[in-house]
């Protein structure tokens, strides 16, 4: 049954579209923080699956939802009721203040998908046809759907796939004039990250949200904030705007609230969710009963444990030991989403690439930084070992003058 690391490149090879640049290593198992791989190598997870394992692997709390939902019902379409999935949205909506309603989705494409569409609805009743912009920040991502891809504010990522629709535009991220200056009456929306995350974690300007939250009300547009990957406890708080006085109109989220398991949601005001009547969106899968049981798993054991909370600790600790490591020229980041800068002429590709070899996941964000998530319950000693893999690894890394920064993961 299983194969060796060959046979697994071997059929990828042969039967997989060639869309990714894969590490060279195959996963097989992983329980909390740590990983083996398909030849028996221990791995520290420092990425989460791109910050989606925030309980670790094979959470048992999450696989026993997972495995009796299995076992009782996995599917019904959404043209019935399920019991699960009301219950998800009712603890979403408490998590953002109670009196909003929640879409479920499969993905974070998906929930950002459903945030433009409603986005559009709200413009279209509230503001005639001609409304339906929607403005986003350079650097940001918001997903490879053709709609996403639109709002996501890197070129190069565009360019192939044109003609996107229309409606999007960019504006510089952090720059509230150049914000303004675009905000007219066809605008629908802003949508942002308090943290961008595939753009190379980059937090919003302090003071920022909020100027774009009063912009928002002053010019009838909403605020729709793209919590994919900074939701439900990554930064150190339930959501990212918690860091912030701003408070959004449209939320979506998704990578965390399976802990592995696919499901997007998008949470809306209750005034803002009314302009979608029945017909106007829908999905096949979205908040089923099997990953609606996962979520409402993961964010119990998330609210038991004040996952937050403890993400902000061990975001402290994580970044006091790397700014402590010679060839980290500065952290940044939010509770446990963090960039490590390396020094002037470390490229990150590199180093990611011998932190893997060492038994280390992290990735390059940029092509001088790395990106650090590892799952929200990660233990001081494993911030240990993992810093001290880091530096060993910077020790012997080739300073290079010619780094380039724009080079990234590529995701
Ligand atoms: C990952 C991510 C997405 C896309 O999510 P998918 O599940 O890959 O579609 C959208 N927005 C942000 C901020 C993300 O980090």
């Amino acid at each position: 049954m299983s194969l060796s690391f060959d046979e697994i490149v071997a059929l990828d090879a042969a039967h997989v579209m060639q869309t990714y640049g894969r590490a060279p290593v195959a996963f097989v198992r992983g329980e909390g923080t740590v990983l083996w791989d398909a030849d028996g190598r221990r791995y520290l997870d420092f990425l989460s699956g791109l910050a989606v394992t925030s309980l670790g692997h094979a959470h048992p709390a999450v696989a026993d939802a997972v495995a009796a939902q299995a076992r009782t019902l996995l599917h019904v379409s959404n043209l019935y009721y399920n019991e699960v999935q009301p219950q998800v949205a009712a603890r979403l909506d408490a998590l953002l203040g109670g009196g909003g309603r929640v879409f479920f989705a499969n993905s974070g494409a998906e929930a950002n998908e459903c945030a433009i569409k409603l986005a559009r609805r709200y413009g279209q009743t509230h503001g005639g046809p001609e409304r339906f912009h929607v403005i986003s920040a350079s650097g940001s991502f918001h997903g490879r759907t053709l709609t996403t891809l639109a709002a996501t504010g890197q070129p190069q990522k565009q360019e192939t796939f044109q003609p996107l629709p229309t409606g999007f535009r960019q504006v510089a991220f952090g720059d509230l004039d150049a914000l303004a200056a675009v905000m007219d009456e066809r605008v629908c929306a802003v949508m942002l990250e308090p943290v961008q995350g595939e753009g190379g974690v980059m937090p919003c300007p302090p003071g920022y949200l909020e100027a774009v939250r009063a912009l928002c009300d002053e010019r009838e547009a909403l605020l729709l904030l793209d919590e994919v990957q900074t939701g439900l406890g990554r930064t150190g708080a339930w959501f990212g705007f918690e860091h912030t006085g701003a408070r959004p109109d449209v939320v979506s989220m998704a990578k965390a609230l399976g802990n592995g398991v696919p499901i997007g949601a998008c949470w809306a005001r209750a005034d803002v969710a009314a302009a979608f009547r029945p017909g106007d969106h829908a999905t096949t899968f979205g908040g089923q009963p099997l990953a609606a049981a996962a979520a409402l798993a993961t964010l119990t054991v998330m609210a038991d444990l004040d996952v937050p909370a403890r993400a902000a600790a061990a975001g402290a600790t994580l970044t006091a030991a790397l700014e402590a490591v010679p060839g980290v020229a500065g952290v940044r980041g939010l509770g446990l989403l963090i960039a490590a800068e390396l020094e002037p002429g470390i490229a990150a590709k590199p180093v990611a690439d011998a932190c893997l070899t060492a038994g280390l996941v992290v990735n390059a964000v940029t092509g001088t930084a790395l990106r650090l998530a590892p799952p929200l319950l990660v233990t001081d000693a494993e911030i240990e070992e993992a810093v001290a893999i880091l530096a060993t690894v910077l020790a012997a890394a080739e300073r290079d003058d010619a780094a380039a920064p724009s080079e990234g993961s590529g995701w």
